[in-house]
């Protein structure tokens, strides 16, 4: 028998809704397989949790989640506390105290869904964005000066070291390489930005003439961003700075369908440390409380979970259950057209997962 332990923080608006289908999700895996168990914990750190005790989590928060095997968080974020709070003192010190620099997001057409690229099939939109997820842009550092004057300003530094960078790199060449994939595209903007991006430039091509076989592009972000859309089917593996790949990956989402899809993995790939798996969409205060957010971006990421988990058959599983849904095309969310609810969803995968598995 295997145990895996999950720290569990469903958050703020649709997070706990999508949430508690993850954890259902879970205990029919762990009934069908009979050899793994799953034993979870939830911790209710969240905007709500910020109005009463001041902090988006406990000063020891970190050291509590530490022990775990994985997290999975939900969404956090809520209308009344400033986004820079709620996101600075939450995830962004769980991405980079456990050392999670890998921001894993695959762009992924699943079956049974039209891209609203109306030339667009599946075979063309299948790619992974790696996200580079503790330094560049989302820096601690600068500083507002002159406040309440017309002469008032702010700074905000871009921090790029010679090791986040070649990690990164070095990440997405392998897995290029193991996923038997021959393209590798760089995010730069090196014709605008003059001391990091030539930086990150040299450093891609460094690290690329140790893999022969794949062919390295450098591409600016500004058509990057159009080829998402226009040429979607010439990428494999495209890795991009912290904020270029946050921006990326949303318009890359909306390719495949949009938010309430897209998965993501904040991976610490040496496994020192537990990563967290968490849907790219926020908490939606829009349709928070209606029950009618889609629960497959949450449970793709529970799929990207059991890979990192080393069940590769299970989260496989659990891909194959969500496209048998889709295909059929009979419970459907209102985001993919749909009139579902959230549960009604879950439920409808969770029935596929166990005619396929059980
Ligand atoms: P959002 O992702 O919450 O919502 C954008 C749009 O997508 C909304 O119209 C929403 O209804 C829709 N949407 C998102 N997820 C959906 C789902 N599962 N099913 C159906 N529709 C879905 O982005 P936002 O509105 O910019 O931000 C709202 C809050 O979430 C803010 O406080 C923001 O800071 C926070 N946020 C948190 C995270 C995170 O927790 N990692 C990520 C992004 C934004
Ligand atoms: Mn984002």
């Amino acid at each position: 028998m295997k145990h895996y332990s999950a720290a569990v923080i469903p958050g703020d608006g649709i997070g706990p809704e999508v949430m508690e289908v993850g954890l259902s999700l879970l205990q029919s895996i762990a009934d069908i397989h009979g050899g793994i168990s799953f034993q979870t914990e939830s911790f209710p750190w969240n905007c709500q949790y910020y109005r009463e005790h001041g902090r988006m989590m406990p000063e020891d928060g970190l050291q509590r989640l530490r022990p775990f095997d994985v997290i999975l968080l939900g969404a956090i974020g809520a209308p009344g506390v400033p986004d820079h709070i709620s996101v600075w003192e939450l995830i962004l010190p769980i991405r980079r105290s456990f050392q999670q620099y890998v921001n894993l997001r695959p762009i992924k057409l699943l079956r049974g869904l039209e891209s609203p690229l109306r030339y667009k099939q599946h075979d063309d939109l299948d790619f992974v964005v790696v996200r580079e997820n503790t330094e560049g842009e989302y820096s601690n550092m600068g500083g507002r000066l002159h406040v309440g004057t017309p002469y008032e300003l702010a700074v905000q530094n871009n921090v790029f070291t010679r090791y986040g960078i070649e990690r990164i790199v070095r990440f997405s060449f392998e897995l290029a390489k193991a996923t038997g994939k021959t393209r590798l595209t760089a995010a730069t903007k090196s014709n605008g930005i003059n001391h990091s991006m030539p930086f990150w430039d040299e450093i891609v091509k460094e690290i690329s003439s140790d893999y022969p076989d794949i062919e390295t592009q450098l591409t600016h972000i500004d058509a990057l961003s159009a080829f998402f859309v226009s040429r979607p089917e010439s990428f494999d593996v495209v890795v991009a700075s912290n904020l270029f790949g946050d921006i990326l990956t949303d318009l890359g989402a909306a390719v495949v369908g949009g938010l309430g899809l897209a998965p993501s993995g904040n991976i610490n790939p040496e496994k020192q440390y537990p990563s967290m798996f968490e849907p790219i969409h926020g908490s939606a205060p829009d349709i928070a409380g209606k029950g009618i957010a889609n629960p497959i971006a949450t449970l793709w990421s529970i799929s990207m979970m059991l890979d990192h988990l080393g069940e590769r058959e299970l989260g496989k599983l659990v891909l194959d259950s969500i496209e048998d849904v889709l295909i059929a095309g009979e419970v459907r969310t209102p985001d993919i057209g749909g009139k579902a609810t959230t549960r009604e969803l879950g439920d409808a995968i969770r029935e596929q997962l166990y005619r396929r598995g059980g």
